[in-house]
């Protein structure tokens, strides 16, 4: 577990975390070396942090004047849902933003891309059309994004959210091609 994501979820509501969709408002990293978590300022360095994952594994030395003797930073535990994403991922290009959002039951997160100009892009194909009808953006590959979601440990999922996946199961009806 190197590069890590925490949703938002604040301990001290019930209802309002289950209505109210969830997005990634702690970015974590784990130490390499002692195993403990620290915190990531930003969604940037989170990308930059991720995106080496295997090559320049994290320790708590990249944290300006943090060792391995300081404490974590968070604890790995239940008080918020954790999701980890795949390590390796690239980093998101310039002036576009990565975002994921947590369904309702807890079931999955679900990756987007929101353009410069601030487009919602889902799918690869989107990203493929939207780079040829954008020359301006030449240098962004389709490769530069990813839309793998993150895996939800399930250990850390609210047990509210559980009761009502299982007692409450919506059906999608498949309506074909428009
Ligand atoms: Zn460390």
């Amino acid at each position: 577990m190197k590069g890590v994501q925490e949703i938002s979820k604040s301990p001290s509501t019930s209802k309002r975390t289950l209505v109210s969709q969830g997005s990634v408002d702690v970015y974590a990293a784990q130490c390499n070396n002692c195993l403990k978590w620290r915190v990531v300022e930003t969604q940037e360095k989170f990308e930059e942090i991720r995106s080496k994952a295997s090559e320049k594994p994290f320790i708590c030395s990249r944290k300006a004047n943090i060792s391995c003797d300081d404490p974590a930073d968070i604890e790995y535990n239940s008080t918020r849902t954790w999701v980890i994403d795949k390590p390796n991922l690239p980093k998101t290009p310039q002036g576009f933003k990565r975002s994921l959002v947590l369904r309702k039951d807890y079931s999955k997160l679900d990756a987007y891309y929101i353009t410069p100009t601030g487009k919602k892009l889902r799918t690869r194909n989107e990203i493929a059309t939207f780079l040829k009808d954008n020359p301006e953006y030449k240098g962004v590959s389709a490769t530069d994004f990813d839309f793998s979601s993150p895996k939800i440990m399930q250990d850390t999922i609210p047990e509210i959210a559980e009761q009502k996946d299982s007692a409450n199961k919506k059906v999608k009806i498949a309506k074909g091609d428009t």
